[in-house]
C-alpha cells in the first residue's frame, strides 16, 4: 500500500513580468488501487501540476509538499522519481531522434530496475505490449516520438506504462487527439495497469469521454490552480451535462 500525497502545493512560472503563480494550493491524495481523474477547463493548471510532480525545471514550487510514502518527491532527481515508482506521461511528449523505441524502453527499464531485463523475456514482453496496443513490431525500431501520430504517441506511453510497471502513473491528456478506436485501446491499457490492484492513477483530462472507458474512484474539478470540488464518478457526468461554468464563475 503506497500513498502519493500533494499538500498545499504552490507553483510559479517565470514570465517577462516576473514570477506568475499558477498553482495556488493544491491538495490531493492518491492511494494505490485508486484512480483519480483531474478535470478542468483549459488553462486551469492541470499540466502545471503534472510538470511539477515530474520535476520540470521551469516550474518552481514556492510552497507545499509532494510525498511518496512520506518521502519528499520534490527533492528527488527525475531519475530518482522514476526509480521510486512514479511514471509521468506529459501532454506533449518530446522527440528523441536517433533513439529507437526498443532501446529507449530497455534503457528506461534498466535504469529503474538497476539491472538490464533478461533479453528473452524482455523481447516477449515488448512485443506483447505493442501487440495489445495494436502497434506493429516495426514500431520498436522507430525513433521515439519522431513523426508519430497523436495516437502512436499515446499508445507508446501506455506501452511504457505496461513495461515499466510503476506504482503511480500521472497521465496528462492521454485522450487528446485520439480517434474512438485508439481511445478504447489506450483506455484498455490504462485499465490493465490499474487492474493489477495496487497501482495508482492520476488521469488528467479536459473531456469526459475517456471516463466512459476508465472508471475513476474520485473526480477532482480543477479551476484556477486549485481543486474546486471532489466527488465520485457521478461528478464527471454532472460536468458532462453542465460544463465548468459553475466553478469558473465562483473562482473569479
Ligand atoms: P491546463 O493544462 O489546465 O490547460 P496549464 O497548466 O497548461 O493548464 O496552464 C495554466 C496556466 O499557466 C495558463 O494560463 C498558462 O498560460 C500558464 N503557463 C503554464 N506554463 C507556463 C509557462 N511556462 N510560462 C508562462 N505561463 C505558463
Ligand atoms: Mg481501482
Ligand atoms: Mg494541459
Amino acid at each position: 500500500m503506497s500513498t502519493l500525497e500533494i499538500r498545499d502545493l504552490h507553483v510559479s512560472v517565470a514570465t517577462e513580468d516576473g514570477p506568475k503563480e499558477i498553482l495556488k494550493g493544491v491538495d490531493l491524495t492518491v492511494k494505490s488501487g485508486e484512480t483519480h481523474a483531474i478535470m478542468g477547463p483549459n488553462g486551469s493548471g492541470k499540466s502545471t501540476l503534472a510538470y511539477s510532480i515530474a520535476g520540470h525545471p521551469k516550474y518552481a514550487v514556492t510552497s507545499g509538499t509532494v510525498t511518496l510514502d512520506g518521502i519528499d518527491v520534490l527533492e528527488m532527481s527525475v531519475d530518482e522519481r522514476a526509480r521510486a515508482g512514479m511514471f509521468l506521461a506529459m501532454q506533449y511528449p518530446v522527440e528523441i531522434p536517433g533513439v529507437s523505441v526498443a532501446n529507449f524502453l530497455r534503457a528506461a527499464k534498466t535504469a529503474i530496475d538497476g539491472e538490464a531485463p533478461p533479453l528473452r523475456t524482455w523481447v516477449k514482453d515488448v512485443n506483447g505490449a505493442l501487440d495489445r496496443l495494436t502497434l506493429d513490431k516495426t514500431f520498436a525500431q522507430r525513433s521515439v516520438n519522431e513523426g508519430f501520430s497523436g495516437g502512436e504517441k499515446k499508445r507508446h506511453e501506455i506501452a511504457q506504462l505496461e513495461l515499466l510497471n510503476p506504482k503511480f502513473a500521472v497521465l496528462d491528456e492521454t485522450d487528446s487527439g485520439l480517434d474512438i478506436d485508439a481511445l478504447r485501446i489506450v483506455s484498455e491499457g490504462v485499465n490493465r495497469f490499474s487492474d493489477q490492484g495496487d497501482r495508482g492513477v492520476l488521469l488528467i483530462t479536459h473531456y469526459t469521454r475517456i471516463l466512459r472507458y476508465i472508471k475513476p474512484d474520485f473526480v477532482h474539478v480543477f479551476v484556477n490552480g486549485r481543486v474546486a470540488e471532489v466527488g465520485g464518478a457521478e461528478l464527471a457526468e454532472e460536468l458532462e451535462a453542465n460544463g465548468y461554468d459553475k466553478y469558473t464563475k465562483a473562482a473569479v
